[in-house]
């Protein structure tokens, strides 16, 4: 397990609000150095000032629009290029709101390209240097959401189920190379993203809403213990243990040269 340390820089996509500005001021305590990537550097600019006068440590702004390839590219340079970078968070996503019926191309090709492609290229950048220099991780945050599609809408659902498999296959393919990865599965946070996608927190059930501060703070309690997959809210981890055993069991089945009996 990669203890967090001193001394190191934390990449942070989506610093500018909500999970990753918490996470910025959680890692900027633990005495990480940051690189801070979103869109609005007046409020990157307004934490990294924060930070650097709280906590004395040293923070960099990267301003990156993760739906264009140009700002994919020019982040993920920096983590092949900056080998004082170990640790990466790919926090950056948006919603949507409605179903799949009334999906519009734009918002869908953005959700897209943050929450999957920007997600993919950076984890692949920050595997490749990471696993060079034999340490660094990589957190990834998904969502419940990926384990309940029934519940939620189509485009969201599915670009978390999408965190979720790629972190699980990249913990076994950097399985030995000294690189962690955790995927984290927050249920519903108060942060700014319902009201960014049009929704609203008013309909959820209060007992069903997380404090930001309380998510980051388990999660990173979850990183400390070297788990791959970080649910917050689960009270019983056994129950997802139970789920990955149950899903494994498939596995000698999933793949034979004849159908099943009652498919003849
Ligand atoms: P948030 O407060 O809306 O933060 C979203 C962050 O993503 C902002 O910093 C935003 O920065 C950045 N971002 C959005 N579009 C971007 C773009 N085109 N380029 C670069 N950065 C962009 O929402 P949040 O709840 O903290 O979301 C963080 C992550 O948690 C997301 O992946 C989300 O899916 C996940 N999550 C949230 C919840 C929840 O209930 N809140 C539950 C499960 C999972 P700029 O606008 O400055 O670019």
């Amino acid at each position: 397990m990669n203890a967090l340390s001193h001394a190191q820089t934390a990449l942070i996509t989506g610093a500018s609000s909500g999970i990753g500005a918490t996470y910025a001021r959680r890692l900027a305590a633990r005495g990480y150095n940051l690189l801070l990537v979103a869109r609005n550097q007046a409020r990157l600019q307004v934490l990294a000032d924060e930070l650097m006068t709280n906590h004395g440590v040293e923070v960099n702004l990267l301003t990156a629009d993760l739906e264009q390839h140009a700002d994919i590219e020019k982040v993920a340079s920096q983590l092949r290029s900056d080998e004082r970078i170990s640790l990466l968070v790919n926090c950056a996503g948006v919603a949507l709101n409605g179903s799949l019926a009334e999906a519009d191309i734009d918002s869908t090709h953005s959700l897209l390209q943050i929450n999957l492609l920007a997600l993919t290229m950076l984890s692949s950048a920050a595997a490749v240097r990471f696993s060079l220099a034999g340490r660094g991780a990589i957190i990834n945050i998904g969502s419940v959401v990926s384990l309940l599609p029934e519940r939620f809408n189509a485009i969201y659902s599915a670009s978390k189920a999408y965190v979720l498999s790629l972190s699980q296959s990249m913990h076994v393919e950097l399985s030995g190379s000294g690189v962690q990865i955790q995927v984290v599965l927050p249920g519903v946070t108060r942060t700014e993203i319902f009201e960014r996608s049009g929704g609203s927190l008013a309909q959820i059930p209060p007992s069903m809403v997380m404090e930001v501060d309380d998510l980051v703070d388990a999660a990173l309690r979850g990183f400390d213990q070297g788990e791959l997959v970080t649910i917050p809210s689960l009270p019983d981890s056994n129950e997802w243990q139970a789920l990955t055993q149950a899903r494994l069991q498939l596995a000698p089945n999933l793949s034979h040269n004849q159908p099943a009996a009652r498919y003849h």
